[in-house]
């Protein structure tokens, strides 16, 4: 695998030890053509899953300004039918989200049976941005960690498939992009003057990133770390993690609908004997 998921809980990690460009072994011309062999199995797999509603796949993208959320939203929408995705994105909360649990606007996102979600950052802004700029108390926002661990049982439970992608870009990297935002016209829509205020806090995001992967990683909802100086890098990884996390039910997905083939042509003979004895 390109990159390994983080699947234990309170396991140490420094993000300055991770890379942010791709690996000098990888490739490009190559990869792009993994690419497309992956993004093909990944059309079956969703339409599999699709059919059986025995399981559902929330993708949680996160990552500071610029790191490339909106771009993977655009490859890995693209990839599949969009009759079965959901994209949701989470800004400043409105006055009405903020007078509910900090769940509550992410819950009615969730994915149904046979569906995708894709979050364009989620519930971990409320143990990012929240804990970086101290807009709630301490003792409120290191409770969540716990909720988030529940909460994202409770969607395992009901067969939702979790995974969490930090995309993960270098400091310089970052100003490259918000300049680039500055120069062209067509990406001036996601320019944020605020951008550059956030920058500030680059480390403090680094520790709460930190913190939040460590204490909410799991097998049933892992992390990974992606470097996504790269935006053709960073795309393999996501979809080469979201082929090998959906592959392993591909058999129970085929039985699944077999078995309602069956039941569906014992249903259509039933009806035909009834029709002939008329
Ligand atoms: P963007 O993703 O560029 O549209 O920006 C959305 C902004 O909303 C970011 O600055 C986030 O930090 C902010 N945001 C998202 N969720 C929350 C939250 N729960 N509390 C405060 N700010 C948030
Ligand atoms: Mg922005």
């Amino acid at each position: 695998m390109y990159v390994d998921p983080i699947t234990k809980r309170d396991k140490k990690l420094s993000l300055k030890d991770i890379d942010t460009a791709a690996p000098k072994k990888v490739n490009k011309e190559e990869a792009l053509k993994q690419q497309e062999k992956l993004e093909e199995e990944l059309f079956m797999l969703q339409d599999l899953m699709f059919g059986a509603k025995k399981n559902s796949v929330l993708v949680v993208l996160q990552g500071r300004d610029t790191a490339g959320k909106d771009g993977t939203i655009k490859r890995v929408v693209g990839a599949l039918n969009p009759r079965g995705v959901h994209v949701a994105s989470f800004g400043v909360p409105t006055e009405e989200e903020r007078e509910h649990d900090f769940l509550w606007r992410i819950h009615r996102h969730t994915p149904r049976l046979g569906e995708f979600s894709i979050f364009n950052r989620s519930h971990y802004e409320d143990v990012l941005v929240v804990r970086v700029h101290q807009l709630l108390p301490e003792k409120i926002w290191k409770e969540r960690y716990d909720h988030i661990n529940t909460f994202e049982e409770t969607l395992a439970e009901h067969g939702c498939l979790i995974l969490k992608f930090f995309l993960h870009i270098s400091k310089d990297e970052q100003k490259d992009r918000l300049l680039e935002r500055e120069a062209d016209p067509s990406k001036a829509w996601k320019l944020n003057p605020n951008d550059w205020k956030e920058r500030q806090y680059w480390g403090e995001y680094t520790e709460a990133n930190e913190v939040a992967i460590s204490r909410c990683s799991s097998e049933h909802a892992p992390w990974w770390v992606v470097p996504a100086d790269a935006k053709w890098y960073r795309n393999l990884v996501v979809t080469e993690a979201l082929v090998k996390t959906l592959r392993p039910y591909r058999e129970s997905w085929v039985k699944a609908l077999e078995r309602e083939g069956k039941a569906a042509k014992a249903a259509l003979e039933e009806y035909k004997k009834k029709e002939k004895a008329k």
